[in-house]
């Protein structure tokens, strides 16, 4: 197999089109011997491992990742609705490892913040002079009553991509037409906030096509979500037969399930299912609560500046993990949030100080497979906390030409092909 690695200037240069490396000394960088561990290899962690040995070359830089490969999340909908194969989902950390990171393929199960060392399940210990997670998230199993991990492999949440999005593609494949597909959408804070109502579109465009006489019931334990003008116009106009949904104020908040019967209950009703797709409440990765990183909330606050936890000063938490509202819980985000904490280390270790910056996200949204809507947000992260830019980001317009919604569908998929390849390739 051969690979195209990105190589120093390619990052240099990704990373100077976002501002973020304004005045850094490269050469004081260039020096720095410190010991920099990052535990979670997903869009934050990778890109954070990535940048800090790009910008610090002769630091020693090891990356803790669970798993052999890494099944990416963004584009995943596609592969449920059977538009996708889930290989196209997967990535190697081969270029990580020809870069000069070591890859420790283990689970990272106590972090000492005193002694600044992190313990693998193998038992091996890494010390650190700066640590990074970037763990994603964890499910709050029986927070909805009778889901847990065995309830997930009847009802799957597909919300960790890999062997549950095969799954939940493969019951919905196998259904018969006329079956009724039931999803559960938690209360904010999750993972991906419009990724519900993409998986109800390509679900709806499955159903349409395939099983016509076949419908998705949403229950959603929230009134008003991201994208909703553009999602519910899309609904009324290709799917009006094909997706029911109850917001909160209509009693569509999931409080318990039961596997051997297909049923989901609200406060009020239940819901017989052929096909289950829970999505369950969440929390920041488990590392994140055994580093006491994590507050009361479940999730990681941090200083916006630098994305150090304000609970343990010399480890930075990226990604899914933190408590960076109103930046939502995506890739993109992730992404840009590891290399601005790449770019503050780098500063800090070279005897600079950190530096405010704009940061952005665009999040894609699959409306069917051959047409997309965007939200984009700009946000800066000085004076202590993360605020939006006002007049800065917005929406893909409401009622527009079907070639707008075609051209946003082929830029989600460069936008896909670029960010896999900046973490991965
Ligand atoms: P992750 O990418 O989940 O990476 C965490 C990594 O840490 C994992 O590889 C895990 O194995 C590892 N890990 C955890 N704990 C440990 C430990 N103790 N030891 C070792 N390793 C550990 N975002 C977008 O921007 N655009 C989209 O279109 C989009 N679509 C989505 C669609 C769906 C259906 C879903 C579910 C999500 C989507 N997202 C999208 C969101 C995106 O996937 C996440 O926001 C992103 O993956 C977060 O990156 P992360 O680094 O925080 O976590």
């Amino acid at each position: 197999m051969t690979y195209s690695y990105l190589n120093r200037r390619d990052l240099i240069v990704a990373l100077s089109g976002t501002g973020l490396l304004a005045a850094l000394p490269l050469k004081a960088a260039a020096q720095v011997k410190a010991r920099l561990v990052i535990v979670g290899g997903g869009f934050g962690g990778a890109t954070a491992a990535r940048f800090l040995k790009t910008l610090l070359p002769s630091a020693s830089v090891t990356l803790i990742e669970a798993n052999r490969e890494y099944y990416a999340c963004p584009f995943s909908n596609l592969v449920v609705a059977g538009l996708r194969e889930l290989s196209a989902q997967r990535f190697s950390y081969e270029a990580l490892k020809s870069q000069g990171i070591r890859v420790v393929q283990d689970h990272a199960m106590k972090v000492d913040p005193v002694g600044r060392s992190v313990q693998v399940s193998s038992g091996q210990t890494f010390d650190y002079d700066k640590l990074i997670l970037s763990p994603g998230i964890d499910f709050r199993w029986n927070e909805i009553e009778g889901y847990d991990e065995a309830a997930a492999e009847i009802m799957p949440h597909a919300w960790k991509a890999g062997q549950q999005t095969t799954l939940l593609q493969q019951q919905l494949s196998k259904m018969k037409d006329g079956g009724v597909v039931v999803m559960s959408v938690p209360p904010a804070p999750f993972r991906c906030p419009p990724g519900p109502y993409e998986r109800a579109s390509l679900i709806a465009q499955y159903l349409k096509t395939h099983k016509p006489a076949s419908k998705l019931i949403i229950l959603d334990a929230q009134d008003k979500f991201s994208k909703q003008p553009l999602f519910e116009e899309a609904w009324s106009s290709l799917y009006p037969d094909h997706i029911e949904r109850y917001g909160a104020s209509e009693f569509g908040r999931v409080v318990s399930v039961s596997p051997s019967s297909m049923t989901l209950s609200t406060e009020f009703e239940d819901f017989q299912a052929d096909v289950a797709n829970v999505i369950p409440p969440q929390q920041a990765g488990a590392i994140a609560h055994h580093a006491g990183v994590a507050d009361m909330t479940g999730w990681c606050p941090i200083d916006p500046l630098t994305f150090a936890s304000t609970l343990q000063p010399d480890i930075h938490v990226i990604g899914d993990a933190t408590i960076a509202s109103p930046m939502p819980k995506s890739a993109f985000s992730a992404n840009l949030q590891a290399k601005l904490c790449a770019m503050q280390i780098a500063r800090v270790l070279a005897g600079d100080s950190p530096q405010p910056t704009t940061l952005t996200n665009t999040c894609y949204s699959y409306l069917s497979d051959t047409t997309a809507v965007s939200i984009t947000g700009v946000y800066t992260n000085s004076g202590g906390a993360l605020h939006s830019v006002e007049g800065a980001g917005g929406l893909s317009p409401l009622d527009a030409y079907p070639i707008i919604r075609q051209n946003e569908a082929l830029q989600a998929k460069t936008w896909f092909r670029t960010i896999t390849e900046q973490t991965f390739g």
